[in-house]
């Protein structure tokens, strides 16, 4: 009987004898193998009594072994709930409370921890390492490949993923067969993917760009993925030859081009580099394109909807925008208070409908109400607007948005203006209390190297740029903006430093 998600994934592989994965030192785990370590999983799982429905939460390293216990949940009938890397302890136990899983899988170093968190032993509790080894494996290793898979219909949950965080504590988006196979089959389809590709893998695997953009893309176009552990400029340089596409967070491509090994010969024979979860500036865009040739191509989703918009295959991919709603996703822009659609060419709230999102947040009724319009249409939280031509362009989100002395204030355009500046790298614009204006400008700017940059001087460069109550109070200078591993910018963290300048 079916199992929507999985079937469509590995149910029916073309051919069972080719590489799914390829692992950097050159092994690799065939379409076959990977179904017969998925089907030993779910055995365990049965024998750690997860039934259909239950959550299986999962920290650990990345691994070919950890993909696998994802497939195997989904064929267990259970909710895969994978769980960032970086959370601490504290963290992990507002998660487990909040998911209450029947399975927590976890690195061996977490596991003394994570007793002490379980101490009433409400779930099972399990080891995997980044080596792919462990006590779950350890039991996998007994079980028979064969699995009758748990019957599983589109509206079922098959993963419940955690925002990550960035402007707030992270909520549990839930995520049905359907919201995943549907996006998977739009994105093989608007980025071609086909069983000659070889992804090159550098995402981590418990945030739906590395799990479910890249890993269910590849998986449903039948193709392979070279998978590495994190990004690391060396690795990719070395296994670039070897692929036809990459998946990047826009760190990935500035940290590749200060390197002069990163070359247009190296990439000649690529097929496709793409961009999302956080803002790729224009300026990298351009570079990128005169350094090898190719446009990167830029596109916008989030925990909650998967993928809303994608820059096209053919045609113009346009810098500083996230490109044209997908297919089957219906994107408006609407008045954030009232809801009410906008003329063309405002800036408003992006808001969304589609197979691809979400039914709503795990164990929070009243938040997943406010969030949704009554037509069904998913507030998103980013402030966008709709050029002449169709490209959507993020102008950042709501909870950036500055107000001073009753302006709205949008961050975006400020950073442009002091990104264009001589010697300066990047920047971030903020708001803090003030007591005049309610909110005072704040801007942090990381200065190119060797480059010798003053408040003075960037508050006269951009004196006849900015209206003056856009115009940043005053101006820090940093080495770098704080990031999290996906290469978003933690405002809060600029916020939290700088609280204080006005009081
Ligand atoms: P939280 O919702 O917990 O505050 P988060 O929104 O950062 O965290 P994610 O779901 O990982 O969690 O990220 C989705 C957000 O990432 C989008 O709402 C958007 O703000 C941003 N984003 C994704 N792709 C792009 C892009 N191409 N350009 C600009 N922003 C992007
Ligand atoms: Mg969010």
């Amino acid at each position: 009987s079916p199992n929507v998600l999985y079937d469509a994934l590995l149910g029916s592989p073309r051919d069972p004898a080719k590489a799914l994965i390829r692992r950097p030192d050159g092994g690799e785990i065939s379409y076959g193998e990977m179904i017969a370590l998925t089907g030993r999983l779910a055995n365990a799982l049965v024998a750690l009594s997860v039934e259909p429905g239950d959550r299986v939460a999962v920290q650990v390293e990345k691994s070919p072994e950890a993909l696998a216990l994802y497939l195997a949940t989904v064929r267990a009938g259970a909710v895969f709930l994978p769980l960032n890397t970086a959370y601490t302890a504290t963290e992990i136990g507002y998660f487990v409370g909040d998911a209450a899983p029947s399975l927590i899988v976890c690195d061996p170093r977490s596991e003394k921890v994570l007793h002490e968190i379980d101490r009433d032993a409400a779930a099972a509790l399990r080891t995997l390492d980044a080596d792919g080894a462990g006590s779950l494996m350890d039991l996998a290793a007994g079980q028979p490949d064969d699995f009758a898979n748990v019957p599983r219909a589109a509206e079922d949950l098959a993963a419940i993923l955690y925002t990550s965080g960035t402007t707030g504590r992270s909520k549990g988006a839930m995520l049905s067969h359907a919201n995943l196979l549907d996006n998977a089959r739009t994105l093989v389809e608007a980025w071609r993917f086909t069983s000659d590709d070889v992804l090159l893998h550098a995402l981590p695997i418990y945030h739906t760009h590395g799990l479910f953009v890249a890993c269910n893309t590849v998986m449903v176009s039948g193709g392979s993925m070279i998978f590495l552990p994190k990004f690391d400029a060396d690795a990719i340089i070395s296994h670039l030859p070897d692929a036809t596409s990459m998946m990047g967070v826009p760190t990935f491509y500035t940290r590749l081009l200060p390197r002069e090994d990163f070359t247009k010969p190296l990439v000649a024979h690529m097929r496709l580099f793409t961009s999302g979860s956080a803002p790729l500036l224009a300026e990298t865009h351009v570079e990128f394109e005169e350094r090898t040739g190719h446009r990167i191509l830029e596109r916008y989703g989030m925990t909650e909807t998967n993928m809303n918009t994608s820059n096209p295959y053919d045609g113009e991919r346009r810098a500083g925008t996230v490109g044209f709603p997908l297919p089957g996703v219906s994107l408006r822009i609407a008045h954030p208070e009232t809801g009410e659609e906008l003329a063309a060419g405002k800036i408003g709230m992006i808001e969304v409908k589609g197979p691809n999102v979400f039914s709503g947040y795990w164990r929070m009724p009243e938040k997943t109400a406010s969030e949704f319009r009554p037509d069904g249409f998913f507030i998103t939280g980013d402030l966008g607007q709709i050029d002449e031509d169709g490209y959507v362009h993020i102008v950042g989100r709501q909870k950036d948005l500055i107000i001073s002395g009753g302006f709205n204030i949008y961050p975006k355009e400020i950073e442009l203006v002091l990104d264009e500046l001589d010697g300066v790298a990047e920047s971030a614009v903020i708001g803090v209390p003030h007591p005049d204006f309610g909110e005072g400008v704040v801007a942090v700017i990381v200065p190119k190297k060797g480059a010798k940059l003053s408040e003075d001087g960037v508050k006269a460069a951009i004196g006849d740029r900015l209206a003056r109550f856009k115009q940043p109070k005053r101006v820090f200078f940093a080495d770098a903006l704080p990031r999290n591993t996906m290469g978003k910018v933690q405002k809060n963290v600029l916020r939290d430093e700088h609280g204080a300048e006005f009081k």
